[in-house]
């Protein structure tokens, strides 16, 4: 039987029969659901490995997005998140996306830029760099026989003039399914005395871009006019797209939201989030800051919405293979390549930017967020155990979701 992530009534479900439902349709083994199920996932040994100074973890909830069809597989995302409603969103959209056939997307090769600053060089500098590329390809190669062996490395080399004085070497560098910060830094560093002795120059920096435009993701949905809402939704949805591609205050959010998926995503599978952030809101601004999507109307009427963003995340390296939820988050997703991951992630970006979207055009995002975020407030009152629902249930139905009102809900519950 195909397998499905549309599972409906998923969010009605026990965490331990969600886990068991994720078991089967990612093949789990018995210790990867009682990871799960232990809430704990980093012992204290790999914890004190990972960073300096180590007191403890800092925990996230682990959600999974049903709903995602991706060029015409079926995903569950892991989302780790301390947001509520995020993975909500992402689950609907999803759901909504499917009606005309989901999401299709499409990553770049892995190509990486690794940055060696040059300062006082001498006047023939670049001609004499361009003259040496392929020495200089080589001793980068050199540093990374695996990369090599499997098609990677680095590939091209270009040199920029910043001023009078400091020229930018760039060396690009196919980093295949890791995220290549490590990769690229080493290589940077190892070629850059013998770019000194080619460009009579001083190598200051040799550092990773995070501005990472030549490892580049794009995805596309289109939604059904009738399924949203009607062609007023798909209008106002247009219009919102035009406020945020015309104000960067609005623009600033308008990612925001998108990054709510993005991130989630990234922080699941253990990849350097800071780095994929610093990547699009860099790339946002090339000319001014301008929104990561677009939306427009197509011909029958339905709304279509484009991603396009540099994707810098690995399935291998870094801390994907060390912590145990990055690992099991990875096999959930059952992705083969960082470029199946970065079509992932670029669909789930677009998803959380239409629900939010959807909602902002329509009824405002506060009302679904604050039923959702009714318990963190019960809990902000003072609620423990069983009052933390009933407190945010009836801060629900009365349609008050405020601190002042779970403390007079909790007194009266208490009495
Ligand atoms: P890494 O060095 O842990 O792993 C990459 C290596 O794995 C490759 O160099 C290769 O030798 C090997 N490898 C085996 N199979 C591979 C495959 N299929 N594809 C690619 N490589 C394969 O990790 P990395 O991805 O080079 O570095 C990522 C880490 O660097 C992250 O933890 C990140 O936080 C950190 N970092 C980031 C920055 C930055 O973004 N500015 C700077 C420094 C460090």
């Amino acid at each position: 039987m195909e397998k499905t992530s549309r599972i409906p009534g998923f969010y009605k479900l026990t965490v331990k029969e969600r886990v068991k439902k994720v078991k089967e349709f990612a093949g789990l083994n018995d210790e990867e659901e009682s990871i799960l199920l232990s809430m704990d996932g980093l012992d204290e040994k790999t914890a004190d490995r990972m960073i300096e100074n180590v007191i403890g973890s800092m925990q996230l909830p682990l959600g999974v997005a049903t709903n995602f069809l991706i060029n015409g597989k079926d995903y569950l995302v892991p989302m780790a998140i301390e947001e509520t409603s995020v993975v909500a969103a992402a689950s609907n959209a999803a759901k909504m996306a499917r009606v005309k056939g989901g999401f299709k997307a499409h990553a770049s090769e892995p190509i990486m830029i690794g940055q060696i600053q040059i300062l006082d060089a001498k006047e023939n500098a670049v001609e004499e760099l361009n003259k040496h590329k392929e020495e200089v390809l080589e001793l980068a190669n050199a540093q990374d026989k695996i990369l090599v062996s499997l098609g990677g490395g680095a590939k091209d080399m270009e040199v920029r003039k910043l001023s009078d004085d400091m020229l930018c070497v760039h060396l690009f560098v196919d980093v295949r399914d890791a995220m290549g910060a490590n990769a690229v830094n080493t290589m940077a560093e190892a070629c850059a005395p013998l770019i000194e002795k080619i460009s009579g120059g001083r190598a200051l920096l040799r550092i990773i871009s995070n501005l990472a435009d030549h490892r580049m993701v794009e995805a596309t949905a289109v939604f059904d006019r009738d399924t949203i809402g009607g062609n007023k939704v798909v209008e106002d949805i247009i219009h919102a797209y035009e406020f945020a591609s015309l104000d960067p205050y609005r623009a600033a959010t308008h990612n925001k939201g998108i990054m709510n998926g993005i991130d989630a995503v990234a922080i699941a599978t253990g990849n350097d989030w800071r780095a994929i952030e610093a990547g699009a809101h860099t790339y946002a601004s090339l000319n001014g800051y301008k929104p990561l999507t677009t939306w427009e109307k197509n011909g029958d009427g339905d709304l279509v919405g484009k991603i396009k963003l540099p994707m810098a995340a690995g399935t291998i390296g870094g801390i994907t293979k060390v912590h145990p939820m990055a690992r099991i988050s990875l096999k959930i997703l059952g992705v083969k390549s960082s470029r199946e991951l970065a079509e992932v992630i670029a669909s789930v970006g677009l998803a959380q930017n239409f629900a939010a979207m959807h909602a902002l055009a329509t009824k405002g995002i506060q009302d679904g967020h604050m039923r959702l975020h009714a318990k963190n407030i019960a809990v902000m009152a003072g609620a423990q155990g069983d009052e933390i629902d009933k407190v945010a249930e009836i801060m629900a139905s009365e349609g008050k979701i405020r601190m002042d009102r779970a403390k007079e809900i909790l007194d009266e519950i208490r009495k």
